[in-house]
C-alpha cells in the first residue's frame, strides 16, 4: 500500500470502518518504505517494528493510528537521531521532542527518520553522512533540503505527513521542489524543545504533507505554548481546520514585485496563473516592495553561521556521539572529534560565524546583519497593515541536478532567496503546488502575519482544490 492518494481524513475513514486495522498500516507503511526507498534514500531509520498504540478512539481521533515521518533533528526517545552527521550516527536519546511528546499523545504511529541535509544546512539533502536523497518526480535531480527525506517521502506516497524543519527554507523549497505542502508557522507557534539547534533566532519545526489540510490537523496538535521553550507564545492556538473549505473573496493580497522579477518564461507564467486564480475568485491584488531582498542571502549566512557556531559546541566529542581515536591530549580530543565528525559544510558555517562574532569583526558583521534583520521585519510589517496575506513564487527555479551545485556554496545559498526573508521576520509561511514546469513542481509561497497561519490555509486550500497538484503521481513513482 501507498498514500499517493489518501490522507488523514481517507485513511481515518477506514480505520473507523473497520476496512483497515492500524497494524497492517503500520506493517504495510514499513514494507512500502523498505521497497520504494532504494530508489529514494529518504529515511535514515525506518522503525522496523513500528506498532501502533492499542485501543484507539479513530471516531474521535483522527490522527490515531497514522504514521507520520519524523526529520532527523528532532529528538526521539529510544530512537537514532543524528542531525544526517558522523558525530551523531550513534545517538540514542533519552527524552523526546516536546513535538514527539504531543504526537505521541495523540496516538500516530511512528515510523521512522528522514534524511536531511547535515544539521540542517543545506538546499539539497546532499550533505547528508548517510548519502544524497533522489527527487521522486526525477530520481537525478535533488529533492531540495533541508528536508529533503521528509519532502520526498511524502510526495512518494510513502507516509501522508512529515515533521520538518525550516531556519531559512528548509520546509518551504522542498515542498515546492517535490510538489507538496509545507508549512513553518510563526516564530514562538511550535516548541523547538528537543529540536537539534542550528539557528536558534530562526529554526522552526512546521509540517509537510500533499493537502493543507493535513498539515493543519498535525499543526493543531504540536503548536501551543511550553514549558520547555522560553521563546514560545501562551496565546491559544486555533483550530487550523476551520481554514480549509473557504474563498478568497475580498483577501487582501500583496505580490511581491522583486520575487515575481525573480522567475521568468514558463516559471513566471505557472505563478502568476495561480494568482489570476485568486484574482478571479474575488481576492484584491496589490504589488508591493520588498527592496532589501537582495540583501537577505548574506544578511542570513551572517546570523545563522554565527549562532551555528555557538550551538555546536556542545558536540565536543566527549558529552555526545563520536569522539576520534588516538588523541593524544584534551585539546586533540575535541579538534580530531570535530574535525572528523562534522562535514565541510558545517565546518564551513563554524568558521564563518566564529569569523563574524569575533572581537574585530562582531560590529562589522553580526551587529549590521541585525540591524538589517531589522529593517526586514519593518518592511513586512509594513505591508500586513495593508495586505493580510503575501505571494509569490518559492524558490526561483524547479529541482536541479544532484552535484550541479555541491562545489558552488554561494550558488547553493541563493536557493533560499525567496524563503530566509519570512524566517529573518519570524512570520508564517507555507509553499503550495503551483504547477509542473518542464515535468518537475514548482511552488507558489504563501506568507501571512505573525500568528495568523489560519490565511495561509486558506489560501493554500483554495488553491490546492483549483489546481488539484495533489492528484498528480510523481514520474518516478508510476508503475
Ligand atoms: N538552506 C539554508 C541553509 O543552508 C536553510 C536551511 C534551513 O532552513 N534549515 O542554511
Amino acid at each position: 500500500m501507498n498514500y499517493l492518494n489518501e490522507d488523514i481524513d481517507s485513511l481515518n475513514e477506514k480505520l473507523a470502518q473497520g476496512t483497515l486495522s492500524a497494524d497492517k498500516l503500520a506493517q504495510d507503511t514499513v514494507e512500502n518504505i523498505k521497497k520504494t526507498d532504494e530508489k529514494l534514500n529518504a529515511w535514515i531509520t525506518v522503525q522496523e517494528d513500528a506498532k501502533p498504540d492499542e485501543d484507539l478512539d479513530f471516531a474521535n481521533n483522527k490522527l490515531a493510528g497514522i504514521p507520520i515521518a519524523i526529520k532527523d533533528n528532532i529528538i526521539t526517545k529510544d530512537v537514532k537521531t543524528t542531525a544526517a552527521s558522523h558525530i551523531l550516527d550513534n545517538y540514542i536519546p533519552v527524552y523526546d521532542a516536546t513535538v514527539i511528546d504531543r504526537l505521541k499523545k495523540a496516538h500516530v504511529t511512528f515510523v521512522g527518520k528522514t534524511n536531511m541535509d547535515e544539521f540542517a544546512m543545506g538546499s539539497s539533502t546532499e550533505h547528508s553522512y548517510f548519502g544524497a536523497t533522489h527527487n521522486p518526480w526525477d530520481f537525478d535531480k535533488v529533492p531540495g533540503g533541508s528536508s529533503g527525506g521528509s519532502a520526498a517521502a511524502v510526495a512518494a506516497g510513502q507516509v501522508v505527513a512529515a515533521l520538518g524543519s525550516d531556519t531559512g527554507g528548509s520546509i518551504r523549497q522542498p515542498s515546492a521542489f517535490n510538489g507538496i505542502f509545507g508549512i513553518k508557522p510563526t516564530y514562538g507557534r511550535v516548541s523547538r524543545w528537543g529540536l537539534i539547534a542550528f539557528a536558534s533566532s530562526l529554526d522552526e519545526i512546521g509540517v509537510m504533507s500533499k493537502r493543507a489540510k493535513t498539515s493543519a490537523q498535525v499543526l493543531n496538535v504540536i503548536a501551543g505554548s511550553d514549558d520547555h521553550d522560553s521563546t514560545l507564545s501562551t496565546r491559544a492556538v486555533p483550530d487550523f481546520t476551520e481554514y480549509i473549505g473557504k474563498d478568497v473573496r475580498g483577501l487582501r493580497v500583496a505580490v511581491v514585485k522583486e520575487y515575481m522579477d525573480a522567475v521568468d518564461g514558463e516559471m513566471h507564467e505557472v505563478i502568476q496563473n495561480q494568482i489570476d486564480v485568486l484574482k478571479d475568485a474575488g481576492a484584491i491584488i496589490n504589488e508591493v516592495s520588498l527592496p532589501l531582498t537582495k540583501y537577505v542571502v548574506p544578511d542570513y549566512y551572517i546570523i545563522a553561521s554565527s549562532e551555528a557556531s555557538s550551538n555546536l559546541q556542545r558536540f565536543d566529542g566527549i558529552r555526545y556521539g563520536y569522539r576520534a581515536e588516538d588523541a593524544k591530549n584534551l585539546l586533540d580530543v575535541y579538534v580530531k572529534s570535530r574535525s572528523e565528525g562534522f562535514g565541510e559544510e558545517v565546518q564551513r558555517r563554524i568558521l564563518l560565524g566564529s569569523f563574524a562574532l569575533s572581537a574585530g569583526s562582531y560590529d562589522r558583521f553580526f551587529r549590521q546583519a541585525s540591524k538589517v534583520r531589522t529593517l526586514i521585519c519593518n518592511n513586512f510589517d509594513k505591508i500586513f497593515a495593508d495586505n493580510d496575506v503575501i505571494v509569490g513564487p518559492t524558490t526561483t527555479t524547479p529541482a536541479f541536478n544532484i552535484g550541479s551545485e555541491i562545489s558552488d556554496p554561494i550558488k547553493m545559498y541563493n536557493n533560499d532567496i525567496l524563503t530566509i526573508s519570512a524566517n529573518l521576520a519570524g512570520i508564517p509561511a507555507a509553499s503550495v503546488p503551483a504547477g509542473l514546469v518542464d515535468g518537475m513542481p514548482v511552488g507558489l509561497q504563501v506568507m501571512a502575519k505573525r500568528f495568523d497561519e489560519g490565511s495561509i490555509f486558506q489560501v493554500a486550500d483554495f488553491i490546492e482544490r483549483n489546481n488539484k497538484f495533489y492528484e498528480k503521481t510523481p514520474a518516478g513513482m508510476e508503475d
